[in-house]
């Protein structure tokens, strides 16, 4: 099994680059691209593809062109770049000075497309949407031409030149590709190359009212930056032919080739933008970056390291058949990397109060604590022992059930790092019922580190702190965002949103130390998971705990 640290694993598309190299096909070049377009966040899903093309160009001496599609400007927003570029350095990925952008190509973008009317291979077409899509065909049936198919050549290119000086409005015409109405392939049936919108652009501002359609555009920027290998999903399979033919049609500087695998999906998970995006303007969560959304931003606020992340994509390796990979593959990339980093702390989740009768009252003793079990390197720190402590309340039960090995009356249980204690009673509210301390006594020659102290053998090993000598912090408890594994599949993902997928703790406690730990600052609180600092709503000296995950796969017990 794959480590944070071990080399990629290899798979058909790294097969491929390799065979290239080796038969001098791309002249011993490497360029491969992320195309993001500008209108949301990246998620995990986009993790995918990022570790593919940056980790092909990384282990094959190649490029990787970082490149925005921003060919639809009513829907981008320099927010979203903003974001993008932030989250492909902080997953460890450098384009070097390989930024670019679509819209950096509107200009040839445009030449080539006067050149095929030129050529007759594309017209200007003046049905509605609504005509064009009624005159489509289906899959079982040829298209029909469009009347407007066989206009000259210069009324073509008048059209096309007024279309772009703005004489037109939304809708009124569309260039087309000349390509095959009766082709099998739907994308061949004369697709549409460019629209008019009147909608200034975020890079371009008023310049353009008529912009390049994807398929078009995405041809023609690899073939103008020397893509070898254009890497995207499989949906884009039947595109590959249109693909083909722009870069075939066109007096382009190179002849790129597109590869498709299939894309992530997770269980549990809505992987569409436009969901995510809904989730967000409905305030089903915080933000894009609440920990709960499967974005990079959230997964990043939620505690994943960028490790974690590449080990992940590393173990789901890259494949041309489509599949549902299990959440918990993820969440276990993260124990993996976590488990390392991550030193150990204490805090008591729900704290209930624990008295030590027979303990002296005023007294202090720091037990020696390693800072993570398997790294003797890493030290000890000191925690103060007292009278009264706090443990979790999960930890005992007035009336156990079969196999419950911690505290319980009369029961004996050893208070982790210090001594053996055994529960003499406890204390109830009379109005709910809930317990609210609890009594013990300590056996003194039980202290843990000293001689004999494992002599006297008990089941249970629980945390504790003591309560004047711990603080109080807000902990955050995260469970999945849908109580469902397949809310894409559902008629209305609303429907399947978990209750229960957050739980704020206000009043936990904590080592005092750990009131100075910074935000994305990570720790293991032992038994209860692996946590970080958040990083939007913590203060200097005031830290709130996002559990990043728990210790053990808990789904798996529950289904
Ligand atoms: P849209 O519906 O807005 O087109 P998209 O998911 O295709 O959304 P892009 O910004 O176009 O988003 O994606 C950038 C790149 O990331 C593309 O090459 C795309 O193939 C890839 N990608 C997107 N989603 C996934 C996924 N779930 N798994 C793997 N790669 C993905
Ligand atoms: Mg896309």
């Amino acid at each position: 099994m794959s480590t944070p640290n071990s080399a990629p694993s290899t798979n058909f598309i790294r097969n491929i680059v390799s065979e290239d190299l080796a038969s001098g096909k791309t002249l011993g070049r490497i360029a491969t691209r992320f195309p993001p377009e500008p209108n949301g966040y990246l998620h995990i899903g986009h993790a995918k593809s990022i570790c593919l093309n940056f980790g092909i160009a990384r282990d094959f001496g190649g490029v990787c062109h970082m490149r925005f599609d921003d060919t639809n400007p009513t829907k981008e927003d320099t927010e979203y770049v903003d974001s993008i570029l932030d989250t492909v350095r902080w997953l460890g990925f450098d384009w070097g000075p390989h930024l670019y952008y679509a819209s950096d190509y509107f200009e040839r973008c445009y030449a080539y497309a006067e050149g095929l009317i030129e050529a007759g291979k594309a017209y200007v077409d003046s049905l509605s949407a609504d005509e064009i899509r009624s005159h489509r065909g289906s899959l079982t049936e040829p298209g029909k031409n469009s009347p407007w198919r066989d206009r000259s050549v210069a009324e073509n290119l008048d059209l096309f030149r007024r279309m772009r000086a703005g004489e037109f409005a939304d809708g009124q015409h569309v260039l087309r590709l000349k390509i095959d109405m009766a082709s099998p392939n739907l994308n061949l049936r004369d697709p549409a190359i460019y629209r008019i919108r009147h909608f200034p652009h975020w890079r371009t501002g008023n310049t353009w009212c008529i912009y390049p359609m994807y398929d078009y555009a995405h041809a023609l920027s690899d073939a103008e930056e020397h893509i070898t290998h254009s890497i995207c999903t499989l949906e884009f399979e039947d595109h590959r032919p249109l693909y083909d033919w722009v870069v075939e049609n066109t007096p382009v500087p190179s002849r790129p080739h597109q590869y498709e695998f299939a894309r992530l999906n997770l269980t549990y998970t809505l992987m569409s933008k436009r969901k995510l995006l809904e989730l967000v303007e409905e305030h089903h969560v915080s933000g894009w970056d609440d920990p709960r959304m499967p974005t990079l931003v959230g997964l990043r606020r939620r505690g994943y390291t960028p490790e974690s992340i590449r080990l992940f994509c590393d173990r789901i390796g890259v494949s041309k058949s489509d599949s549902l990979i299990d959440v918990s593959v993820l969440e276990d990339c993260l124990r993996t990397d976590l488990n390392e980093r991550a030193p150990r702390r204490v805090a008591v989740l729900d704290p209930v109060r624990l008295i030590i009768d027979n303990y002296p009252e005023g007294q202090v003793e720091l037990c020696e604590v390693p800072n993570h079990p398997q790294k003797p390197e890493w030290g000890k720190r000191t925690i103060p022992f007292s009278r009264e402590l706090v443990i979790e309340r999960e930890d005992f039960m007035a009336s156990p059930i079969k196999g419950f090995f911690r505290m319980v009356p009369g029961g004996e249980v050893r208070l982790r790092y210090a001594y053996v204690v055994k529960c003499t009673g406890f204390v109830t509210d009379p109005d709910s019922g809930v317990v609210t301390e609890i009594h013990c006594d300590y056996y003194p020659e039980t202290r843990s580190g000293t001689p004999g102290a494992d002599a006297h053998k008990v089941k249970g090993n629980i945390h504790w702190l003591a309560r004047d000598h711990s603080r109080e912090t807000e902990v955050r408890l995260y469970d999945r965002l849908f109580s469902d594994p397949n809310p894409a599949g559902a008629e209305d993902y609303r429907t399947l949103l978990n209750p229960d997928s957050i739980q704020a703790r206000p009043h936990c406690r904590v080592e005092s130390a750990l009131m100075e730990a910074l935000p994305g600052e990570c720790f293991q609180f032992e038994r209860n998971g692996y946590f970080v600092v958040d990083s939007r709503d913590a203060a200097p000296g005031r830290p709130v705990f996002n559990r990043a995950v728990t210790l053990r796969d808990v789904w798996a017990k529950r289904s």
